[in-house]
């Protein structure tokens, strides 16, 4: 009986599929989650069709039993072809993706409740120092112990003390607590004439549930929100589920609020936030189909939803969507893909969409629905370049004086100002003035970066930090480091310098790292408590703030350094986006534009605001040099701790590179990252033909070789930078 043989794919990367037997009384078919041996161990493991995945057939007599099947819904067929797509094109194990579905064992578990802790108000009688910190980093915030411990920096034997004396007690939490289901006609905007015909075609989509793909494509403002919430309801009236992606997690919080308005309750979450007894209960819902509407993270797109009726990407365009570790896959390609595979369409949201979204649409693949101008009475705010050249700052300061009287005029009218910088901390480099001494990490190629605000020096890429030191560590002589260029909080010193009168708030995920202090930069905006917000790229999306009329650029040039193939298209969508937040209410919005190019195309295009001709000229200098819409690359990334090691492998798998006349290796060079937490890096750049289905070239070519196991390869295809 063929039936009692099960192939799995089994929770290990390193593994390919597995066969069992499927003991007698057991029931499993394709998509059964389950718990199969593998040693001594037991892990978690899908059933998957035999014949998807060939494998070396052991004999009967060699299998061994399957232990037990777990109590969640299969994962569905269509969400099995998406993890064997995911797999194969971005050459990944099938088993890493699958435990981007499953998301948590624990949140497979049978149990019904779980215990988490919270504290109580009462002081305990003997306060040490360390449950003193505990208690006043907890707050009011619950979790499990190891999660609280985790929260305030302390063992989980200082918790347990805590919870003995009366200081903390137990909650029982219900993971099967039902969610609230959003009434599609709980608070409908009245739409205007453009966006009703575009919410018309969004809704007769999800009612014939079919794949098709949409480009949302209207300017800061114009009600692209508003109008996929329409699709949303007509999914919510149908009883199918949707899908909303957002690129970051700063950005729940405000969107939450805003859907509670239109639906009369909050949808589901899902960011790595989340505590363990959230993302238990959040899983169950979606797996079962009661989760009507998920908002998350990338992380989401793999979820097993019962019944996806409906996918939006909102800021569709946004890098944040690429994952540039584990399986390296781009969001908003994956989310196309799983429309195609459930049947549903999907919505790419964006005022600045991707060169390679508008191509899609230019191949009639995509249908592209737009929302030309601002709704209401909202103007588009105007842009205007300021040149650092010939009007500079004064010495020492970064703001220049055309700004400084615009903000003057701002903060007269009691409106508010944003000024975008996308770099955190005081100064990006440290230097000392006696010796020349500047401060690297340790573990990367990437000088320290001095923040003020918490007196340490940080490394952006791997997150070490130290103390500032007040001795260079070079020369011994005292107080000689000096700070070169800005961050957001030398910015915010030179802002309190010029306006002490002005409230300021600086915005960067060291200041908004949770959803609960995102809303409470939300709340103070609207109540009118900030004047001046200072910010990086995590302030220029989603937010909608009236009062907000001027915007100032502090340098607009940062992101063309390094001769990136997306530099202008980066910035562009950058300062468009930024550009955005201003004059969104019934006051129009200027923008300055601080730059040193005054004539580079893109602040041109910025400044005269012809986006199609940047676009044209953009497009046409990547269809000359074959690079992506049009060719494409991949790349493989050698690194390990030990330089030698890396090297010779990389050097090793570039002799071995087949010789394809659609095909060109460049490299192994040291990666843009040479050195990145420890670890040192090499990279080849593979540059191929569209027709040429390069992953296959790739996989024989790497699978063909061997290298020691101090040695890591990864291949990125589509690598978002280089
Ligand atoms: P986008 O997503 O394109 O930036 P939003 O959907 O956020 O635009 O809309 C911008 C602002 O205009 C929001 O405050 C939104 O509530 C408001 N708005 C847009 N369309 C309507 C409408 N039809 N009725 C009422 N308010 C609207
Ligand atoms: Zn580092």
């Amino acid at each position: 009986m063929q039936s009692s043989r099960a192939r799995v794919i089994i929770m290990n990367a390193a593994l390919g599929p597995l066969d069992y037997r499927v003991p007698h009384g057991m029931t499993v078919g394709p998509g059964s989650i389950v718990v199969a041996p593998l040693g001594p161990r037991q892990l978690l493991g899908v059933v998957w069709e035999a014949d998807r995945l060939p494998t070396e057939e052991v004999g009967d007599n060699r299998l061994r039993n399957l232990i037990g099947v777990m109590d969640a819904p299969p994962i569905s067929a269509p969400l099995r072809r998406l993890i064997e797509w995911t797999a194969d094109y971005y050459l990944a194990a099938p088993a890493s993706v699958l435990r981007m579905a499953l998301a948590s064992t624990s949140a497979l578990e049978g149990a019904r409740t779980t215990l988490e802790y919270r504290a109580t108000g009462e002081v305990p009688q003997r306060l040490t120092p360390q449950r003193e910190q505990a208690l006043e980093r907890i707050g009011e915030r619950q979790g499990s112990i190891r999660e609280l411990a985790a929260m305030a920096e302390v063992s989980d034997a200082v918790l347990r003390g805590l919870v003995k004396t009366g200081a903390i007690e137990s909650v029982e939490v219900d993971l099967d607590a039902p969610f609230p289901i959003p009434v599609a006609d709980f608070a409908p905007p009245e739409l205007a004439l453009r966006q009703a015909e575009v919410a018309g075609v969004l809704r007769d989509a999800v009612a014939e549930h079919a794949f098709r793909p949409f480009l949302l494509d209207g300017v800061t403002g114009s009600g692209k929100t508003e109008v996929y919430f329409e699709a949303v309801a007509e999914a919510i009236r149908a009883r199918r589920q949707t899908l909303v992606l957002l690129p970051e997690i700063a950005l729940t919080q405000p969107f939450l609020a805003r859907f509670a308005k239109r639906f009369g309750c909050e949808p589901v979450a899902w960011h790595s936030d989340l505590r363990q007894s959230q993302r238990r209960r959040a899983w169950r819902a979606i797996s079962s189909g009661e989760a009507l509407v998920t908002v998350g993270a990338r992380s989401a797109l793999f979820l097993p939803y019962a019944n996806l009726g409906c996918i939006i990407v909102d800021e569709a365009h946004e890098t944040s969507f690429k994952q540039e570790e584990g399986v390296h896959y781009h969001a908003r390609d994956v989310a196309v893909m799983r429309g195609l595979f459930e049947k549903c369409p999907v919505v790419l949201a964006s005022a600045t969409p991707a060169i390679e979204t508008r191509h899609q649409v230019e191949l009639g693949r995509y249908t592209e629905l737009k929302l030309p101008g601002r709704f209401g009475k909202a103007e588009l705010p105007t842009l205007e370049a300021i040149d650092m050249i010939s009007d500079p700052p004064e010495r020492g300061r970064w703001i220049a004086p055309k700004l400084v009287k615009a903000i003057d005029a701002t903060l007269e009218r009691k409106e508010q100002v944003l000024l975008f910088l996308n770099r955190r901390g005081y100064a990006p480099l440290t230097l000392c003035r006696n010796c020349g001494h500047r401060f690297q990490c340790p573990n990367c190629t990437a000088w320290m970066v001095e923040h003020r605000l918490t007196s340490r020096l940080a490394c952006h890429h791997c997150g070490h930090t130290m103390p500032t030191p007040r001795i260079c560590p070079e020369c011994r002589e005292e107080d000689t480091l000096v700070a070169c260029g800005p961050g957001v909080e030398r910015i915010a010193d030179e802002a309190a310098a010029l306006w002490p009168e002005a409230r300021t708030a600086i915005v960067t995920s060291d200041t908004l790292w949770s959803p609960a202090r995102a809303a409470e930069f939300v709340r103070r905006m609207e109540a009118g408590e900030i004047d001046i917000v200072i910010g990086t790229q995590l302030v220029t999306k989603g937010y909608h703030f009236p009062n907000l009329t001027l915007v100032g650029v502090i340098d607009a040039d940062l992101g063309l350094e390094g001769g990136d193939l997306r530099a202008a298209e980066k910035t562009f969508q950058q300062i468009m986006q930024v550009s955005g937040r201003a004059g969104r209410g019934e006051k129009p919005g200027t923008v300055y534009i601080q730059t040193h190019s005054k004539d580079a195309p893109v602040m041109q295009a910025l400044v005269t605001g012809d986006a199609e001709s940047f676009y044209a000229a953009e497009t046409d200098a990547r269809r000359d040099a074959d690079a992506p819409p049009f060719g494409r690359y991949a790349a493989i990334i050698v690194s390990s701790e030990d330089k030698e090691a890396a090297q010779l492998t990389a050097t090793a798998i570039a002799r071995a590179a087949p010789d394809i006349a659609d095909m060109m290796v460049f490299g192994p060079a040291p990666a843009p990252l040479a050195m990145l937490r420890g670890r040192h890096r090499f990279r080849l750049l593979v540059h191929a033909r569209r027709a040429l289905a390069v992953q296959d070239v790739i996989r024989d070519w790497i699978g063909a070789l061997n290298w020691s196991p101090k040695v890591r390869v990864a291949v990125d295809v589509d690598p978002y930078s280089f």
